[in-house]
């Protein structure tokens, strides 16, 4: 790879506050290595080769130096005088060495891999704006730059994770919650987990099933089960002698690796073969994704923290917020505020020590001026509470009631426009809220109300 230039060109022609400072920024590259010089290239002047058999030939010869020239280019890989001020964070440090591919069953060096992993991601977060960059495109550099190292020999090394055995085990039986939690405490996901969250600009006890949904991104799991069936597939039918004999040693001997994957394989398999023509690995790896999002849907739904998120989001799969909003502060406002990831009472009231009763969160403000007991939520900020009254006229946004909110928190044709006032009042109500907790928890509040609140 000799250059990587990522732009948000494409969200940027649609912005509608291009003049904003941050636009400014949108544009943003990260450049490793000079562009490539372009190959002589066939032009249009060149169209007018003869339709003959020497024209046809002609015009075959110089497709063919043509490919050969953007393949010599592609290969060639220079060393960039790097300065002591740009770190070479993506060069020898993160590549995987050779003698590590005689060390994949070893738990070391699973650990040297991910170690790698880690120390790609620390240098892509020291070597990009992340608030320049759109989440979509966050989430390229991510597959592109890291993951591949991650998933390096996860053919090998994955099938005897316990998480596989888990989920060719699972079950409509199985308890939807549990299974998520399984697969999240895998040290796959647990990677791909840090990252959302660090993208998502949410803290790292935020929700999991929150993040997955957001993002739409599902757990790398289901890629390390593809690549590893593929793997399965190749060394079965290897016409290699050593390949086939190690093959049939792991069958003798149902050595993890096979009867991991055969287990897996063997689940899928009926359901799989209803449908002609797909590869057998890509048609399992979808019934698994579906099966997780099926997981995910009851696990929301039962989860009390989410009881907010449920409301708002029913279909797996990215949200288009995270592209339409340009303000990097009003659009982490709202994640966190759609996934409970907030500081409200409702929210904080759970890590008090001893915990607040659900009942016991109420709205501060709502409570000294009008004596009423309403619970500070999410409905509570954006609807009714009368504290929140002039942000919410200024930045555009005040539903009037809370199917009206729910509408359009869910909705999926929202306009750039109306997400970003969304967003921007959200941000506006979570400031203007942290300020007021931070003041009723001040000496001088309870000076003029006389310490009669508990806290
Ligand atoms: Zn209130």
């Amino acid at each position: 790879m000799e250059s990587i230039c990522i732009s948000d060109q494409e969200s940027s022609s649609n912005s509608e506050d291009s003049d904003d400072e941050t636009a400014v920024q949108r544009n943003a590259f990260i450049v490793l290595q000079p562009p490539l010089e372009r190959p002589d290239a066939i032009t249009d002047e060149d169209s007018d080769y003869e339709d003959t058999v020497e024209g046809n030939n002609q015009l075959n010869e110089q497709l063919v130096d043509l490919l050969h020239s953007a393949a010599n280019s592609a290969l060639k890989v220079k060393k960039p005088p790097y300065s002591s001020s740009h770190k070479k964070w993506f060069d020898f440090q993160c590549r995987i060495s050779k003698r590590n591919l005689g060390r994949l069953a070893n738990r070391l060096a699973n650990a040297e891999l991910r170690a790698k992993a880690l120390r790609a991601l620390y240098g892509l977060k020291g070597n990009i704006i992340k608030d320049a960059l759109s989440h979509k495109s966050i989430c390229i550099l991510f597959d592109s730059l890291i993951k591949p190292i991650l998933l390096y020999g996860c053919q090998v090394v994955g099938p005897h994770s316990k998480t596989i055995k888990y989920i060719s085990n699972l079950s409509c039986e199985s308890d939807p919650t549990l299974a998520l939690k399984y697969i999240a405490n895998d040290h796959y996901e647990k990677f791909h987990l840090k990252f959302i969250k660090w993208s998502l600009s949410v803290h790292s006890k935020s929700s999991n099933i929150g993040c997955w949904g957001e993002t739409g991104r599902a757990p790398l799991i289901y890629e390390v089960c593809k690549l590893s069936m593929d793997f399965f597939t190749r060394a079965k039918d290897s016409d290699n002698v050593l390949v086939s004999a190690a093959f049939q040693e792991q069958a003798n001997l149902d050595l993890p690796w096979y009867s991991n994957l055969s287990k897996l394989i063997n689940k899928y398999q009926f359901q799989a073969n209803l449908r002609a023509n797909v590869k057998q690995s890509t048609l399992i790896t979808h019934l698994m994704k579906e099966e997780f999002v099926d997981n995910w849907k009851q696990a929301k739904a039962d989860s009390p923290k989410l009881e907010f998120y449920n409301k708002i989001k029913s279909e797996f799969g990215p949200e288009k917020y995270l592209t339409l909003v340009r303000d990097p502060e009003a659009r982490k406002s709202l994640t966190r505020f759609r996934i409970s990831a907030h500081n409200l009472f409702i929210e904080r009231g759970r890590y008090e020590t001893p915990i607040i009763p659900r009942a016991d969160r109420t709205c501060i403000f709502c409570s000294v001026n009008f004596g009423a007991k309403s619970i500070e939520d999410e409905h509570h900020v954006l609807v009714g509470c009368p504290l929140y009254r002039t942000v919410k006229i200024k930045s555009g946004f005040y539903p009037s009631s809370d199917c009206a909110l729910v509408d359009s928190l869910s909705n999926q044709d929202i306009s750039p426009k109306d997400a970003t006032k969304i967003a921007k009042t959200v941000h506006a109500i979570l400031t203007t809220n942290t300020a007021y907790t931070n003041y009723y928890k001040s000496n001088g509040f309870h000076i003029i109300y006389d310490n009669c609140i508990i806290l």
